[in-house]
């Protein structure tokens, strides 16, 4: 039967580090778990985080996706939460579950307000357009300040805040919120503020509430025509009208409702979910999801969110587990029955959905058939990962695939024993299906395995694991940066000629390529492939060559972009266009054409003006103004470039841009220049050309990074 999609939300608690989302999430699964009757909660573990690995950290890294039934004014719901992590080095699970949810709830700290990581996690929710509450939490900390906070989601996010709670005290005080639709008071009683009491506003909050409730109705009346009317005219608005405008407003995402509470104190959470419920969109709500033929990529193609639909699926996560691969996804349209066979329309390889599962926190319920709508997990996929799509055979469809930055700093790693060394391939490749971001390769002329992934603790994350949870001991190398080359100019007509004679059958391949720079836009506008950054064009016309040797042309193209040109650097961000070449009826083979494609591109590359790109992080510094210069100059020192001090009070936040190979040991070292005081994020901005200077340095190994310039 297919499921009303009405009575669900699929949803995901986005915060920076440290602002209670854990906390939150732990508290949604145990309100959400009683209404069943069922979940256990272990005191001071939070179901969600799952991973030992996470609880040490204390951030959430894997994105598990929880089924939450939640029952608001006798209706039953169904709330599919999905675990986004907060800490940047890992926003690329961030950009995953934001892919799959229909809305969110950003939490704040109530002292702190909108803090620098908030607004990295914000602007991510915006480009995937995802409509979201805002939920000011820690109201029981000492300062905390619900006016505060409210003010700067509209001045720092620049978000239209549309208040829909307000505190009843804050620190010491606080001992409720006031819904400023119904004008009501409710408490958190009982042990864990299971017992909710609502009650008529106290007086000594009226008039606060009363100022708030001013300002929910004139941002109401903006929405809503009928409802300004009212507002200019002093005629009193309906629940039901403004619950309507408020709901309009957040899935238009015109507007963010923002609440408060205190999920540590269990005040405010079972609000929140009824919040959850009355604003955040449903499945319907969403427009249809957009896709292409898997055949012809210019065929656009959509699917309704319907279960009579032709099936369709995103994978969003894959997890490891004993009993089988838990590939976790969202069903678009149409219905997957237990034991059916789908194609993954990327790879073309067929899969079956043994068994389907909807995840609780601490069981699974096995299901025997899934709906649009939902969110599951399922085994039996083998060879499907992050980003694929899953259908139906009969109608295939390749939904907008997820894009992956590519690993900027890598490391070598070094099993101990015969025995680790057999464990680690192995392991090394459950980790990749897992986690897209991250890669291994193994070095022939070192002889060591390379790991690749987005950030120093990225990686060193991903060996406490190896070492811990999967028991294999192995020695790591210094991290190094992976640098890339470019090129800065366009080449037409170079040719690639690959000819030999040597007796009997000889071989020849012959072709004539167009080199230029190209980006990902480019690639997107033109509808071409940018797969590893290299676009690839075939415009030859009449059969200058054979049909059957052009995909040999492309692949000798390909692979050596991939191992680098000129300074043994993957080469990025190039179309290439095929546009002449010549064929032999005999000597004529794959291999040739292979080898032609090779010395086109090495050709070319040698004249469209090869550079070497380092990646640049994106860095902001909370420092406290009297330690400020210390840190402005060491950035400076670091070929690092200020683009932004921001006043927060008695801290600044330094927004400045450095290259990720002058940022080892960072956070170290600026806690070292401030007593302990300073902090740091940083995440992947851009690769950017190297200094002329230095890339001669390099290359002539003055600096530590060896270069070698190919001949
Ligand atoms: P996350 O990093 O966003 O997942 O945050 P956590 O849920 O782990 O919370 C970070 C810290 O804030 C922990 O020490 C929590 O106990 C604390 N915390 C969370 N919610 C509240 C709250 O409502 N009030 C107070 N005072 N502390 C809280």
């Amino acid at each position: 039967m297919a499921t009303d999609l009405t009575k669900i939300r699929n949803i995901g608690i986005c915060a920076h580090i440290d602002a209670g989302k854990t906390t939150v999430s732990e508290r949604v699964l145990y309100y959400t778990g009683k209404n069943y009757k069922m979940g256990e909660v272990h005191e001071g573990t939070a179901t969600m985080d799952f991973l030992q690995d996470e609880q040490e950290r204390g951030i959430t890294i894997q994105s598990a996706a929880t089924t939450c039934p939640w029952t608001h004014q006798d209706t039953e719901y169904k709330i599919n939460l999905i675990d986004t992590p907060g800490h940047v080095d890992f926003t690329i699970e961030v950009e995953r579950s934001l892919r799959v949810l229909d809305g969110a709830c950003a939490v704040f700290d109530g002292k702190e307000g909108v803090e620098a990581q908030s607004e990295t996690v914000w602007r991510q929710a915006d480009r995937y357009r995802v409509p979201r509450l805002c939920f000011i939490n820690k109201m029981d900390k000492l300062g905390a300040s619900f006016d505060f906070s409210y003010d700067t989601i509209k001045t720092r996010l620049g978000a239209n805040a549309i208040p829909i709670q307000c505190p009843m005290g804050t620190g010491p005080t606080f001992s409720g919120i006031i819904d400023l639709v119904t004008m009501r008071a409710f408490f958190f009683e009982g042990d864990k503020g299971e017992i909710v009491k609502e009650a008529d506003i106290p007086d000594e909050y009226k008039e606060y509430a009363a100022g708030y409730r001013k300002i929910l109705e004139e941002k109401a009346g903006e929405i809503d025509d009928h409802l300004m009317e009212k507002y200019l005219s002093e005629q009193p608005m309906t629940i039901p009208e403004l619950k309507a405008a408020i709901r309009k407003g957040t899935v238009s995402r015109v507007c963010n409702p923002v609440l408060c509470g205190a999920a540590l104190r269990n005040i405010g959470i079972q609000a929140l979910l009824d919040a959850v419920i009355d604003y955040l969109p449903c499945p319907l709500d969403r427009e249809e999801v957009e896709g292409t033929d898997p055949q012809d990529k210019t065929i656009k193609l959509t699917r309704p969110h319907n279960s009579d639909a032709p099936f369709s699926a995103l994978v969003f996560k894959v997890v490891s587990d004993t009993h089988g691969d838990l590939t976790y996804m969202r069903v678009y349209s149409g219905t997957l029955t237990k034991g059916t066979r789908l194609l993954n329309p990327v790879n073309n390889k067929k899969e079956n959905a043994s068994r389907i599962f909807e995840m609780h926190a601490n069981n699974r319920i096995p299901l025997d058939q899934v709906t649009a709508g939902n969110i599951v997990a399922v085994v039996g996929i083998k060879d499907s990962y992050t980003g694929d799509t899953l259908c139906d055979a009969e109608d295939p469809i390749v939904l907008e695939r997820m894009t992956f930055p590519e690993p900027v700093i890598s490391m070598s790693i070094e099993p101990k024993t015969q025995d680790d060394k057999r464990k680690l391939s192995e392991a090394l490749m459950t980790i990749r299906r897992e986690d897209p971001s991250f890669r291994f390769t193994y070095d022939d002329e070192t002889q060591q395995t390379i790991i690749s992934g987005m950030g120093e603790l990225h990686l060193d994350i991903i060996t406490t694991k190896l070492r811990r949870d999967m028991r294999i001991a192995v020695e790591v190398g210094k991290p190094k940066v992976a640098y890339r080359e470019a090129i800065t100019r366009k080449v037409e007509d170079v040719r690639g000629l690959f000819k030999k004679q040597s007796g009997g059958r000889g071989q020849f391949g012959d072709c004539v390529i167009t080199l230029e720079p190209f980006t990902a836009e480019q690639a997107k506008e033109e509808e071409l492939d940018f797969t590893e950054s290299v676009a690839w064009e075939n415009g030859t016309v009449g059969g200058v060559i054979p049909k059957e040797f052009i995909p040999s042309i492309e692949y000798g193209v390909r692979q050596t972009a991939l191992s680098g040109v000129k300074f043994g650097h993957q080469l990025i961000n190039i179309k290439v266009t095929l546009t002449y070449g010549s064929y032999h009826d005999v000597d004529s083979s794959q291999i040739a054409f292979e080898q032609a494609g090779r010395i086109a591109l090495q050709e070319a590359v040698e004249r469209a003006g090869p550079v070497l790109l380092e990646p640049i992080m994106k860095v902001v510094v909370t420092v406290p103004n009297d330690y400020l210069g210390n840190i402005t100059g060491d950035i400076s020192s670091r070929r690092g470039m200020i683009i932004d001090t921001d006043d927060r009070g008695v801290v600044k936040l330094v927004t400045s841009e450095i290259p990720l190979s002058e940022l080892f040991g960072y956070t170290t070292a600026i806690r070292g220049m401030s007593q302990g005081r300073a902090s740091a994020t940083m995440e992947f901005l851009q690769y950017r050309a190297m200094p002329a200077g230095l890339m001669k340095e390099m290359l002539e190994g003055g600096k530590g990074e060896k270069v070698v310039a190919k001949k």
